[in-house]
């Protein structure tokens, strides 16, 4: 089975599933699918290094290149979500290593125009995933893809306040590649104490409540669940760029029948409150909802330190939270930024009231 690698929420799974591909979803410097030296010696961008050439870019659109270029995939699908993902994509099309499909994905979602724009980048996906071998979806058999990812993800959402963040953090990004049951860790492996079960008094002792947005956290990064469980608290939302606040909208299961594809469309582009949609009220509408509904003590803003896109968010989260903030930036150096993460991690929850 041909295997499609990708990384962005806008990218709808069913859509490439239903074409008999595998999705696969990319992360970053995972040692189990790239070599982790060539990782390390691309990001410095030495002499000899095939990906050189390419300082002052994120990390993470860097690292997208670094594990694409070594990839067995049979192609890989970016978005024009940001200038560093579009320049990653063109770095990979320069390189000429697998087939690199650039999805167009507006930033304004709201008129019609916008819309059909992303249907036909959709349509546009299909032609690839055809001429890579799959097949076109009938409507029935792309409704009951969607089905069946919906009905995993119910399920994964179901336990969520059961599972330590790391282990769900890694649950949301399989349920972007696998519908498949058992797939993610069993509740009974992943949650330490009833000391973290969810609605934990804090007048007894209990975690600190916490929410983490910002940009995607790689497996790399799932460090940071550990650190803040340490020092007191518990991630009880984490709307990260890879964690649940970019996933679809449950289906309509009456126009899922009607008319699949728009259904898909409307559940990825029309609700999913990515920081890059302009306007972007439906990121602060999303965030103000999910803080209330899950009584958030704090909220630490994880962003790059070369993401334009979260620094621009800084002063304005910062301005309507209604709870503090903690702006955790990270710059590509994990050996020199572990430890003043750490630091700064245990001060914002000493200070939380
Ligand atoms: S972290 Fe920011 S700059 Fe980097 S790829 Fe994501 S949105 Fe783009």
């Amino acid at each position: 089975m041909n295997t499609i690698l990708y990384a962005s929420p806008l990218v709808p799974v069913e859509w490439l599933a239903a074409h008999g591909v595998r999705p696969i979803w990319w992360r970053a410097c995972d040692p189990r699918r790239i070599d982790a030296a060539d990782c390390d010696v691309d990001r410095r961008g030495e002499p000899g290094s095939l990906l050189r050439g390419r300082r002052g870019v994120c990390p993470l659109a860097a690292a997208v290149v670094d594990s694409a270029a070594r990839a067995s995939a049979s192609a890989v699908v970016l978005t024009t979500t940001c200038d560093q993902m579009r320049y990653a994509a063109s770095w990979l099309q320069y390189q000429r290593r697998l087939p690199t499909f650039l999805m167009n994905v507006p930033s304004t979602w709201e008129t019609e125009t916008a819309r059909s724009l992303y249907l036909a980048e959709l349509e546009r996906l299909s032609r690839l995933l055809v001429a890579l071998g799959g097949t076109r979806p009938s409507n029935e058999a792309l409704a009951e893809v969607m089905r069946d990812f919906d009905g995993a993800r119910a399920r994964l959402l179901g336990i969520r306040d059961r599972l330590l963040g790391r282990d769900l953090a890694a649950a949301l990004i399989t349920v972007r590649e696998t519908a498949a049951p058992n797939e993610w860790p069993s509740v009974a492996d992943s949650v330490p104490s009833s000391d973290c079960r969810p609605h934990h008094d804090l007048r007894q002792g209990g975690p600190l409540r916490l929410a983490m947005v910002g940009g995607p956290l790689s497996e790399s990064d799932y460090g940071l669940f550990d650190w803040i469980e340490q020092a007191g608290g518990r991630i009880v939302l984490d709307a990260t760029e890879w964690g649940e606040r970019t996933l679809p909208r449950v289906f309509s299961a009456e126009s899922t029948r009607r008319d699949p594809l728009s259904e898909l469309a409307d559940a990825y582009f029309g609700t999913i409150p990515d920081v890059f949609r302009r306007p972007n009220h439906m990121l602060y509408e999303y965030l103000s909802r999910e803080l209330s509904a899950r009584h958030v003590h704090g909220l630490i803003l994880r962003r790059y330190l070369w993401c334009d896109l979260w620094h621009a968010e800084v002063a304005v989260l910062k301005a309507c939270s209604p709870v503090p903030v903690l702006d955790l930036d990270a710059s590509d150096s994990e050996a020199s930024s572990s430890e003043r993460t750490r630091g700064r991690i245990e001060a914002f929850l000493e200070m939380l009231p």
